[in-house]
Order: C-alpha cells, then structure tokens, then sequence
C-alpha cells in the first residue's frame, strides 16, 4: 500500500489531509506496558478520543492487546464505546452527576462517585434495574483536582459500604508529579493515599499511577494501573524512564495540493509576515488550525517531504499552511509528513510539542474530527474513519 493508495481512499471522504494509526503500535505499547505492570490490570485511557487517536480502534486494540478495562473521564465518552459495541468494563475517572445515574447502571459503567448524593443515585437505579452497579472513590492526595479529602473519601465509602445496589470497588488517587525526576512528591501522594485506603480495607482494588507512574515507580503499581500517553508511543517527559521501548501510534499526513514558483516580493497568507526573494517553491498543505495544527506555529513549524525538512511559511490558516519546497523535489499531489514519527524526525509530537511551548499530550489531542482517521496493521489500512461516520468503518480487504 503506498502514500498515494492511502490518500486515495481519503480522497473520496475528505481533503488530503488525514491522521494514520498504527493499531500495531497500540498493540506492542500495551504489551511493554503489561510488562512493566506485573500484575497489575492495565486500564487504557481512551478519554478526548483516545488523545486524538480514535477511541473506538484504539479502545478495541488495547483491549485486543491485554488491557482489560478502557477508561475514559465522561459518560458520553463511556457511551460512544459502548454504542460501538465495547462490552469491556469501562471506569470513568471523571465527574459524574446524579442525572446520569441510569446511563451509568444500564451501560454497566465504572462510575467515580464523588457525592453522596451520586452514589444514592446509582443504588437506587441499580435497585430499580435489578443489578449491582460498580463504583470509585477518588482520593485527592495534593493535585487539589478531582477527588474527595481522605476523611470524605472515607466517610462516603463507609456510607455506600452497605447499599444493596453498588458496590465499592475501587479506591484510587492521581499524581501531581509522576513524570519529574524528583519523586519526593508522588511518595508523598502515595503514603497519604495509603493511610486512606487501609482504614478502608475491604475495598479490593486499589490504583494510582499513570503512564510515569508505571514507568518510573512500578513498585506503587497495586492492582491496576491507569495508563494513557505510553499506549500511545510517547513518554510522559524527557526526565521519564525510557528502558520500556514505545512506538509512536500517530502519523499526520497529507498531501500537498498546490505548488507553485513566489516572484520576488510576492507574501504568502494572512498579514504579509513572509516575504519571497523570488524562486521559491511553495507548498500548499490542507491542514490549519481547523484541523488541530497550532497557529502558534506560524513561521516556527516544518514538515517532512520525503527526507527533508520543509519549514512553514508565513501565518497558519485555519485550513491552509504553506511550505517552502525549494530544497525537495515534490509536487503537487506527493504526499507529506506534519506531525508524528519518532522522536529526531523533526516533526515528532515531542519536538513539536517543544516548539509551541506545550506538550506532546496536546498535539495529537488536537488533532480534530475533521481529519479522517485510517487505521493500519502490518503497514496496510484496515479501516477509516471520517467526519460523518460515528464509527470506524472497516475496509474489507477486497477493497484493494
Ligand atoms: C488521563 C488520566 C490518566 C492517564 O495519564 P497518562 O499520563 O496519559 O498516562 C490516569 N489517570 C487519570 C485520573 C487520568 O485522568
């Protein structure tokens, strides 16, 4: 299957502007991760659509791989899942209110009840649909987010301890600073998390570490680990553990839909900020901020054309960025690289990420609905969705 195969099929869907997702790569990342977790189950976090990977393929990949829970931060999130089918458990991490207490028993959803008034909610739903419902309780340990103090977390579990139609689960904190060198901090969080959880000891499942956890305090595992960023083939921070090899999962690609020679003079988008000697090529890229390319990197961010590094010229658009092309042989039409690859290819997540003062999180979080996802295996699509599908849509292989 070459580039522009791949692009063809876009080509009938969308603008030449499309996310590839290696399901591979999701595949190996949850398996070195199930490594590194011991015993411990393996949630996946598949909130803001799987980091801009796709939810739903990602979600089935892990899950295919060896997670065995999906996690997500909202019920709707929760609910698209279970719409496309995913019969998994799935946790919700985040807030919940009362009024979703029926979509929570009835979708079987891992709900985190942060109220009273939430867990009576769902024991009396449950009770009314004639099922246990599982729950969550999340301890806040300092990040000072989500999450009750230890003696409310203690006092809301002792309270729900005994109600007919759920049952506490989990007990679980975040870290605040999982990915720093330093881990002064996250023992702090962990010994206080502690104290919590053996005054409630009879609930079974105890869990704190994301992704840096996992890879930098593996002895905090517990029963389960939370894991998203390594799932998708990048590392949390610079300063995070990298003995456990992760592959990237995302590779923004497109093709370029214009080239043509700049006069002497001529300047190129939205107030003028690029100026031609004259002779270059320019390229033009379907892909702006629309499509979740920062704006911030106007006259900063560069793509790959074949081998070379093609910097951007001028203001990002909100549909459109212009490449300088002088030093490659492309056309119009050759498909190009702007986000994703390993870290050293100029255009990874984390170099990006460094560019516009953020990071690598963000970048393929961005990257929105608008930009058709195709997912590979063994190099070759199998299945792609775009703006108007809610679900991926499988490429039988007689496609080809
Ligand atoms: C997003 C999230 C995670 C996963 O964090 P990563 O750094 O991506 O591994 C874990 N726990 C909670 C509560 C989260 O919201």
């Amino acid at each position: 299957m070459t580039q522009n195969e791949i692009a063809g099929l876009v080509d009938r869907l969308a603008r030449p502007l499309w996310a590839e997702i290696d399901l591979d790569a999701v595949a190996a990342n949850v398996r070195a991760l199930r490594a590194q977790a011991g015993r411990a189950e393996l949630v996946a976090m598949v909130k803001a659509n799987a980091y801009g990977h796709g939810a739903v393929a990602v979600g089935r990949a892990a899950l295919e791989a060896g997670a065995s829970r999906l996690g997500v931060v909202s019920v709707d999130e929760a609910l698209q899942l279970r719409a496309a089918g995913v019969s998994a458990p799935i946790l919700v991490v985040g807030y919940s209110a009362p009024a979703q207490a029926a979509a929570i028993v009835r979708e079987r959803l891992t709900a985190t009840v942060n109220s009273f008034e939430l867990g009576q909610a769902i024991d009396a739903e449950a009770l009314r649909q004639g099922t246990i419902a599982e729950v969550h309780i999340k301890v806040d340990t300092g990040l000072n987010r989500f999450g009750l103090e230890g003696e409310e977390a203690i006092a809301l579990a002792e309270s729900l301890r005994n109600a007919a139609g759920l049952h506490v689960e989990g007990l679980f904190t975040h870290l605040a600073t999982a990915d720093e060198a330093d881990k002064a901090f996250v023992f702090q969080q962990f010994e206080a998390f502690r104290a919590v959880a053996e005054r409630v000891d009879w609930i079974p499942l105890r869990h704190t570490s994301n992704t840096a956890g996992l890879l930098d305090t593996p002895a905090l595992n517990q029963g389960m680990v939370r894991v998203g960023i390594g799932i998708y083939g990048l590392y949390p921070s610079p300063a995070v553990d990298r003995a456990q090899s992760l592959s990237p999962v995302m590779a923004l690609k497109a093709r370029l839909i214009r080239v043509h020679t700049a006069a002497p003079g001529d300047t190129v988008s939205y107030g003028r900020h690029w100026q031609a000697a004259g002779g270059e090529r320019l390229g033009l890229v379907p892909c702006g901020y629309g499509d979740g390319y920062p704006r911030t990197l106007s006259g900063k961010g560069r793509v790959l054309v074949g081998d070379v590094t093609a910097p951007v010229l001028g203001t990002i658009a909100m549909d459109h960025l212009v490449i300088d092309i002088t030093s490659s042989q492309a056309g119009e039409g050759d498909p190009i690289q702007i986000l994703g690859g390993p870290p050293g290819s100029g255009v990874s997540a984390d170099e990006l990420g460094t560019l516009c003062e953020t990071i690598n999180y963000e970048m393929t979080t961005r990257i929105s609905a608008r930009v058709p996802r195709i997912y590979m295996r063994a190099g070759k699509p199998v299945a792609i969705q775009g703006l108007n599908d809610p679900f991926p849509v499988d490429l039988g292989s007689a496609s080809f």
